[in-house]
């Protein structure tokens, strides 16, 4: 049978925890029943060592998880409000009052400018095709009449040419 002291070490380690063994249990509550200094030390322990522990939460992540997940928090929040700024700012700038005109005109002639040039190249595009095909024309016209003229070139002419 444990002694005071020896019961009260218990008391303050494996007890405490729910380590001990049921029988080991069974006996430090029995001893607690009958002794009312174990009883008051035991309970004295339990209001200021469990009853804090039993308010607070069971399983508690590590300092450095939460500090990880703020700052990428953070770090997503920032990101979010820059592009916003961004955003803001060129969507300002497009509507300052009296910049609307001005931007109104710029787009039209940057419209313009495009339709110009894809008009050009279009131009461009067609002039290479028509100087291609008379090209082509020249060609096959010129060996046509070499053609005809082996066509028409008698053996007496091809013996005296
Ligand atoms: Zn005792």
């Amino acid at each position: 049978m444990n002694t005071c002291n020896s019961l009260k070490e218990l008391i303050l380690t494996d007890y405490l925890d729910g380590e001990t063994n049921l029988a080991i249990r069974q006996q430090i509550n029995d001893h607690l029943s009958a002794c009312s200094d174990c009883r008051l030390f035991a309970q004295d322990v339990k209001q200021k060592l469990v009853v804090p522990f039993e308010k607070a939460p069971q399983e508690t992540v590590p300092e450095h998880v939460w500090s990880s997940i703020k700052e990428q928090i953070e770090k997503e929040t920032s990101v979010e409000v820059e592009s916003e700024s961004l955003l803001s700012k060129v969507v300002q700038f497009f509507t300052i009052p009296h910049l609307v005109p001005v931007m109104g005109s710029l787009v039209i002639v940057l419209v313009v400018s495009v339709l110009f040039f894809k008009k050009h190249q279009l131009q461009q595009v067609k002039v290479r095709e028509q100087v291609e095909y008379l090209a082509y024309l020249l060609e096959s016209s010129v060996t046509m009449k070499e053609s005809d003229r082996n066509v028409l070139k008698t053996p007496i002419e091809q013996y005296f040419l």
